[in-house]
């Protein structure tokens, strides 16, 4: 009989029961119980299931997993359904909306987006994001609720009148630095937002005066952005009048978006989407330790497509994780749906889809050696589900299920979601 799940909130050394831990790079364990250093907010080991924990409860099965990681999202940005793209609207009319539906928040507006946006992934197991902001409404936020994140502030160059040079977004990412320096939870990166709106000169001068944790964009999303590089056509002229306050142009025509910043690139870069990248790109992608994260649902619903090669990118060396992207392009901020989704498009086994989510994310983030595993010295960042299933033969294909749900998450080793079942 399961015997469910118990901790004691007293002591400075937590143990966390569960019917199952599971752990990317390790068989499931039965029977287990990791150990949390509440003072450090970090994992302290593994042994098996002490018998003098309280339980809770002993019907169905308990999983203990490490948080998952959403490595792309816009807290910021948050409504309750997407903006919706019919197949005749172009993605420059979809970024129009999305422009006007930004700067029309209120800074009110914008804190209680990422709230909503917090609350909706941490009820879903997620623990941490990598994020793109346009005010630093996201680091407060997270900061509020005591949710782990990166966040990029973003910019474009030419920039319109609101971010009008190099030294203002240069200035912007000091305040935030400064603001959060030594914060437990959070990092600042830098988000040049993509090639097709940053020049490469804007892109390098910005990087050379600043130190971000992480190097955040987008890159090969759609076909008008493939189409501008390769063509330099005006399909983008709309976007860059409205956010650029003037016409912009390709530096270089008839390259990939990403051959036109491949000199800049480091092992900081992050890029999200992908779409259209070719294999060439990878391969420059993988020489330049650059992550890329997939968007399933995002991808779907702004190019019609998604990433083919999945597997085979996998193979030739390129670091993948995965994230929603914001509520405007995702249904959802639930990982595990997107998770559900990923596996069909690539034929991911449950066990592929799990490593995914956390193993994957982390190293996305370069955060592979503090998260996305259960192990000592890293992050105490905890999701315990519970599942109805008692007679369990694959317990990744069980955590994976809609049924199974989280019941408590540990972020630092803190209990920030403690659900009655
Ligand atoms: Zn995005």
């Amino acid at each position: 009989m399961p015997l469910g799940f118990g901790y004691n909130k007293a002591m400075t050394l937590e143990w966390i029961d569960a019917d199952w831990l599971l752990s990317p790079g390790q068989p499931p364990q039965q029977e287990g119980a990791v150990g949390v250093d509440k003072t450090s907010g970090r994992i302290v080991g593994t042994q098996a299931r002490s018998e003098r924990t309280e339980y809770k409860d002993a019907s169905g099965a308990y999983f203990l997993t490490p948080g998952l990681i959403n490595a792309h999202t816009h807290l910021e940005l948050y409504r309750p359904e997407p903006i919706s793209k019919q197949s005749d609207d172009s993605m420059a009319d979809w970024l129009l909306n999305v422009i006007e539906f930004s700067r029309n928040l209120t800074p009110a507006e914008r804190l209680q987006n990422c709230l909503k946006s917090i609350t909706e992934m941490i009820r879903t197991g997620t623990t941490c994001v990598n994020d793109i902001t346009s005010t630093g409404a996201s680091l407060e936020a997270l900061s509020q609720v005591g949710m782990r994140g990166i966040a990029s502030p973003e910019f474009f160059y030419p920039a319109h009148s609101d971010n009008p040079d190099v030294e203002a977004i240069v200035e912007r990412f000091w305040t935030f630095k400064k603001r959060f320096a030594g914060h437990p939870l959070l990092a600042v990166g830098i988000s040049p937002h993509s090639p097709y709106n940053v020049t490469p000169q804007a892109w390098s001068k910005v990087l050379s005066q600043i130190q971000p944790e992480v190097v955040h964009s987008h890159l090969a999303e759609t076909q008008e952005e493939m189409a501008w590089f390769q063509q330099g056509c005006s399909v983008l002229d709309k976007v860059h009048e409205t956010v650029l306050g003037r016409n912009f142009g390709p530096i270089k025509s008839g390259v990939t978006p990403l051959k036109g910043i491949a000199a800049l690139l480091s092992s900081r870069h992050i890029m999200a989407h992908g779409v259209f990248l070719s294999d060439e790109d990878v391969k420059i992608l993988v020489q330049s330790q650059v992550s890329l994260v997939h968007c399933p649902r995002s991808n779907l619903l702004l190019s019609g497509k998604t990433i083919t090669a999945f597997k085979q990118w996998h193979q030739m060396g390129l670091v993948i994780g995965i994230g929603t992207d914001s509520r405007l392009s995702c249904p959802s901020l639930d990982l595990r749906e997107e998770g559900r989704v990923a596996r069909q498009q690539h034929h991911l086994s449950a066990k592929e889809t799990f490593e995914l989510m956390t193993q994957g994310s982390a190293q996305a983030i370069h955060q592979e050696n503090n998260l996305g595993a259960i192990a000592p010295d890293f992050k105490a960042d905890l999701v315990l589900w519970w599942s109805p299933e008692t007679d369990i033969e694959n317990p990744y294909e069980t955590w994976l299920s809609p049924e199974t749900q989280p019941i408590m998450v540990w972020i630092n080793g803190r209990i920030v979601l403690e659900r009655c079942l």
